[in-house]
């Protein structure tokens, strides 16, 4: 808890899971939270998503309710199959292995159910949240920022937790900064069970694991939800969105089509779907600076490291960027702490968000190889070691001995206490002059 002089005013922008988890951080360190969303309320949006065990352990930690743990479903087992079905890489007990290797679980929720944990956590810890104003500029002389109704919140600090098309980030860079797309779209479905008649793929509902299936330009990813009430279908193929749309109603038969071919469970679970949305998949090129001149704005989230979802990291690092800055700024003793506080969550955060950006492209070229020589080395490479402990770089970084471990080994909180034990001059109290007039 920072001491009331240190207290500071954080002004967040953006109410979506990065800008909530960091409001929760930053109001268990003691700081006064207010939260702008655009949006009316918080509606049960989006689908599934994987919580891995580098976020798992910071949900844990902020003691969301009990209830989000009861609407997770934990998988049991991991298994990529090439297109055909065929089974290239397997874990079997999926849900130990990274239990224990971890000391956190991999789990499957919706992402209605997480955001409004999330929520409820704020409001208890006492965040201030204001709906249905959409933030348009900012003013950093006096660290203000001005919605498009009209009104204004003040405060020492900006967040900009504004995701994907972040206002935010193009007051600071001053220009229209627009996301890129990346070639690619998402299909995302969610079943009930109760919609589900065949048996197979009942069992596979009712008994969570996850399944990738990965083909030539294209890859499907399932996986249950609430303890198995609930299956989770993405499908990531070629953008063949207009320009400039981010997000239209798709075609269940377009969609269907694109799978002919492919394994019969997949295309067993296309035939329940009855309505389905495309989503563009975008990204940015890196930003120079996650924090303004000024030191009166911070980035977190997809605002500043925006990813393909092929590792589901968006959602986890954008918890784990939430964490680190909440945790760094209960160091403070001294508002004048701040700039450099903000560096410091800058150089912990930039690289390795970066790194996981550039990993998500890298884990696309292995699911998506055209079928052809290098197709055929890399399945070499995936039977090579079905049913044995893998050794070396693997194909799929679920799994892969060289990237799971720092993906999901990353402790935000440990990472924090590492780096106040190494910068002890930066959070030393009192001022210099301060103590001084005492003495005198
Ligand atoms: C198909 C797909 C599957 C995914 N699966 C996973 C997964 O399994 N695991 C995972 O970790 N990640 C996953 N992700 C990524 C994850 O959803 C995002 O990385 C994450 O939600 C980003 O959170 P955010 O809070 O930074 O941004 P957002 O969720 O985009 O939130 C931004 C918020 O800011 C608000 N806002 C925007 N502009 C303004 C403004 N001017 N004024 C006020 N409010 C504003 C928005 O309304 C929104 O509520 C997936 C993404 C996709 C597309």
């Amino acid at each position: 808890m920072v001491p009331e002089d240190a207290r500071l005013r954080v002004v967040i922008v953006g109410a979506g899971l990065s800008g909530i988890a960091t409001a929760i951080s930053s109001a268990l360190s003691g700081h006064s939270v207010t939260v702008i969303e655009q949006a009316r309320q918080l509606a049960e949006v989006g689908a599934g998503l994987q919580i891995t065990p580098n976020a798992a352990r910071l949900l844990k930690y902020w003691e969301l309710p009990a209830s989000l743990w009861e609407a997770a479903a934990e998988p049991t087992k991991l298994t990529v199959h090439r297109y055909s079905g065929q089974i290239l890489a397997h874990d079997s007990t999926f849900d130990k292995n990274i239990r224990a290797k971890y000391d956190a679980p991999f789990v499957d929720l919706h992402r209605g159910d997480l955001q409004l944990a999330l929520f409820a956590r704020a409001k208890d810890l006492g965040v201030t949240f204001h709906f249905g104003e959409r933030i348009e500029r900012i003013d950093f002389d006096s660290t203000v920022v001005h919605s498009v109704a009209g009104k204004t919140f003040s405060g020492d600090l900006i967040i900009a937790a504004d995701g994907l098309w972040s206002q935010c980030r193009e007051a600071f860079v001053g220009k229209k900064d627009e996301p890129i797309p990346t070639g690619d779209l998402a299909y995302r479905i969610v079943l009930t069970a109760d919609q589900i008649s065949d048996p197979d793929l009942k069992a596979l509902v009712e008994n969570p694991e996850v399944h990738f299936w990965i083909g030539p330009g294209a890859h499907a990813v399932g996986y249950s939800l609430r303890g198995g009430q609930m299956y989770n279908i993405v499908l990531l193929v070629p953008d063949n969105l207009p320009p400039g749309v981010s997000k239209q109603a798709g075609s269940v038969e377009e969609m269907q089509k694109l799978f002919v071919g492919w394994d019969p469970i997949l295309n067993k679970f296309l035939t329940y779907v009855t309505n389905v949305d495309k989503w563009k998949l975008m990204h940015h090129g890196e930003m120079e600076n996650w924090v303004n001149d000024t030191s009166n704005l911070v980035f977190i989230g997809d605002s500043c490291h925006p990813m393909l979802p092929y590792l589901a990291q968006g959602a986890n690092s954008s918890l784990e960027d939430g964490a680190v800055l909440g945790l760094l700024l209960g160091h403070m003793t001294d508002k004048a702490q701040l700039p450099r506080i903000l560096r410091l969550y800058e150089s912990l955060r930039k690289s390795r968000g970066e790194a996981i950006v550039r990993e998500t492209f890298k884990q696309r070229h292995d699911f998506h190889m055209e079928d052809g020589e290098e197709q055929k080395k890399r399945d070499e490479l995936f039977l090579s070691q079905l049913g044995k402990e893998i050794k070396g770089h693997f194909p799929s970084r679920w799994t892969c001995p060289e990237v799971q471990p720092w993906l999901y080994g990353y402790d935000a909180i440990k990472e924090v206490e590492k780096a106040v034990a190494e910068n002890p001059d930066l959070f030393s109290q009192p001022t210099p002059s301060r103590s001084f007039c005492q003495i005198l």
